[in-house]
């Protein structure tokens, strides 16, 4: 099938090689392979990117013999494919995206956020917000002045603010949390950069999303850990933020806790904000919860989120997934307390989702409401995060390929877009 190479190296055993996952200078090298002027590769990167083809008969700007050319050598549009969707009562869309190896993961869309604009690491709408809020009516008027609506983004029009998209870094996860459905699957492999940006790209053409109009924040807390995955991990965010313009405030990362990692991301120009997966309020009970405690202790985790440079409206989540009689209890928001004493820091607070299979117990609602209620006049900022997507197994930590679900799990196909992408 690689029949022309041009002087490039053929994908190994005749794999697909994705022009969605280069950047530009890399993109150049390619063509230049092809013998053509540079300035193609700034048209397959626009077409790519921002018009987000799916086809090579979609790059129009294109002549037919180069395309054809790309073709025969091996290469791909390369963007993840939705292959199966399902949707929740509450509006969450869950999506089975299958990449170019025949693998699949798990993409999630949450319109109207997932909660996180207030409380989960998805806070980046928060500055805008309480912005608005100061000025109350006024703000709102202003608003409503300057919106032209022939001008507004599908998210607007379909009566939306904002949307979250959660993203998957790995095909599975290797860090074996005892409450995460994902862990079951062990992890296969890690994804390329343009498989972890890719997502983000299908499912905007799906919604018909504009980037520049709508308001889009991503969370990397699907299936696998970023961390694990670091330089593919970095590499789409560059691409998230470069080439499809979605900025780094609107983004965040959570970590289960790879400490040299975390110092690691604390050095980065470009990056996203930081969530920790704290989850209990002493090593032993993380270790029951998360084995991978036995590597890296609580307070090396923290000596290392307090290497980050916080910026001025910044603050680290600590996600807390709260197990009926593990790690809700009164005693257990003491010692968070006493743990995040003093950090530029707040908690999230998830409520376990059941999975089949996992033999914890969902804590009572009122022992998460004391749990929230001391933090909060301990004076540390805590937020109960809104289940999203419960019904097909989309909320948090109940990530696992849709195939492997039970059939109850209502798949709806693949619907329509709301809007044709824009
Ligand atoms: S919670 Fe995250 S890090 Fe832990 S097993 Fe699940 S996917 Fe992996």
């Amino acid at each position: 099938m690689l029949n022309k190479t041009n002087g490039l190296e053929p994908g190994a055993k005749g794999q697909a090689r994705p022009l969605f996952g280069l950047f530009p200078e890399e993109l150049k090298s390619v063509l230049e392979g092809f013998g053509q002027k540079v300035y193609r590769a700034t048209q397959i990167s626009e077409a790519v990117y921002r018009q987000r083809v799916t086809s090579f008969d979609e790059m129009t700007t294109l002549p037919a013999a180069l395309r054809e050319e790309l073709v025969t050598a091996g290469y791909t549009v390369g963007m993840p494919e939705i292959v199966q969707a399902a949707r929740s009562v509450d509006g969450t869309e869950r999506y089975l995206m299958r990449l170019a190896d025949g693998e699949t993961v798990e993409t999630v869309w949450m319109p109207d956020g997932d909660g996180g604009e207030r409380g989960d690491g998805s806070e980046a709408s928060l500055e805008e917000e309480e912005s608005e809020g100061l000025e109350g009516n006024v703000s709102e008027f202003k608003t409503a002045v300057k919106r032209d609506l022939r001008n507004v983004g599908a998210l607007e029009q379909n009566g939306y603010r904002r949307a979250t998209i959660c993203i998957s870094s790995q095909v599975g996860c290797a860090v074996n949390c005892q409450f995460c459905l994902t862990a079951k699957l062990g992890v296969k492999r890690n994804l390329t950069g343009g498989e972890i940006a890719g997502q983000v790209a299908a499912v905007l053409n799906r919604h018909g999303v504009k980037i520049g109009k709508d308001r889009i924040n991503l969370v990397f807390m699907g299936m696998g850990e970023p961390f694990l995955n670091y330089e593919e991990f970095i590499r789409s965010v560059q691409l998230l933020v470069k080439q499809i313009g979605i900025p780094e405030s609107r983004m965040t990362v959570s970590t289960s806790g790879i400490e040299p990692a975390i110092r690691r991301f604390a050095q980065e120009p470009i990056r996203p904000k930081l969530a920790l997966s704290l989850n209990a309020s002493n090593d032993e009970v993380r270790e029951q919860v998360m084995p991978i405690t036995r590597k890296w202790k609580i307070h090396q985790l923290l000596d290392a989120v307090n290497t980050l440079p916080l910026g001025k409206r910044e603050w680290v989540t600590f996600e807390y997934v709260l197990l009926g009689g593990i790690n809700d209890q009164p005693e257990h928001a003491r010692e968070v307390l006493d743990l995040l004493k003093g950090m530029k820091a707040k908690v999230n607070l998830i409520v376990w989702n059941p999975g089949p299979g996992i033999a914890y117990t969902q804590p009572k609602p009122e022992d998460v409401a004391v749990f929230q209620k001391m933090l909060i006049d301990g004076g540390m900022p805590a937020y109960i995060r809104r289940p999203r997507g419960r019904d097909i197994y989309a909320a948090c930590g109940q990530l696992k390929r849709t195939v492997e679900l039970p059939e109850a799990a209502p798949l709806v196909g693949i619907a329509p877009a709301a809007n044709p992408p824009g």
